[in-house]
């Protein structure tokens, strides 16, 4: 038998990613074609096709087409969940702020699937303190932000909580739900998808995501615009940044094919009530 393992995927189109957000900033007369739409439904055809489920964290406020979409995925088993609204990182925004987009975004979606939003996980995240202390006051059962790449700048620090790499629940009850990082806590190797999955050298990738599952956690996650061999760019975009979010780009697909061949994808949600009995 396979090895489970969690799926889940950041809701949102390819402009929404911090880079190219960046370089859209310097054309404002540019206007980003969407591709949300085809993205998702390939993703959700290629779920079914391998019997998989996955939770989808999706920022609130999607044209009718796309909320449809995301009824279907959660009528066909999978987990809906937030990415909240503005897809800020929670650093710029102070808790008022925070509560009103963690609870608005629940809100919204809970509306388009008609069932129960229980989780969260922060943009680019960027989890904090103070948002742990709001997930619960707004609602939510658990977390999925902590990602423990002490060199990344931009990943959120939590300080008076603890971070761990295996799921964990903190002192006020919420369940954490971590990204996935390989190897001893400070030299750690994140592993969970995104950016390290184009770029670790794919063997070497496997071989860890492999590891880990039959320990018995191993959460991986990806975006929509990650599977689109279409996929645009900015008109004004820097060779760093096109080489750090195209390379291997043509890759992910076969990538991933070769990884569900090797584990069983599944939701958060599934896998909590998997070790409720
Ligand atoms: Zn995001």
């Amino acid at each position: 038998m396979k090895p489970a393992a969690i799926f889940t995927v950041d809701v949102e189109d390819w402009y929404h990613a911090a880079v190219m957000n960046r370089n859209l900033a310097g054309s404002p007369d540019h206007v980003p074609e969407k591709r949300l739409f085809c993205n998702l439904q390939y993703l959700a055809d290629w779920l079914d096709h391998r019997n998989a489920t996955a939770t989808f964290f999706c920022l609130a406020n999607w044209p009718a087409e796309i909320n449809q979409l995301l009824r279907k995925l959660s009528d066909k088993g999978n987990e809906i969940a937030s990415h909240g609204v503005s897809h800020k990182s929670l650093h710029h925004l102070n808790g008022k702020q925070i509560l009103a987009e963690l609870r608005e975004s629940k809100e919204k979606l809970e509306q388009v699937v008609g069932k129960q939003i229980r989780g969260f996980r922060a943009p680019n995240f960027s989890i904090t303190d103070e948002a742990i202390d709001l997930l619960p006051e707004a609602g939510y059962e658990y977390d999925s932000s902590v990602f423990n790449v002490k060199w990344h700048p931009s990943y959120g620090r939590l300080k008076q909580y603890p971070i761990q790499a295996k799921p964990y629940a903190f002192e006020n009850g919420l369940k954490e739900m971590p990204l996935s990082t390989f190897g001893p806590d400070f030299f750690s190797i994140p592993v969970a998808g995104g950016a390290y999955f184009r770029h670790v050298p794919f063997g070497l990738y496997k071989r860890m995501a492999y590891s880990l599952a039959q320990e018995g956690y191993f959460h991986f996650y990806i975006h929509p615009w990650e599977l689109d061999l279409k996929h645009p760019y900015p008109p004004k975009i820097g060779r760093i940044d096109k080489l750090r979010h195209f390379r291997n780009l043509h890759k992910v697909p076969e990538r991933l094919d070769i990884l569900a061949e090797q584990l069983q994808f599944e939701s958060i949600e599934a896998y909590l009530s998997r070790r409720k009995h």
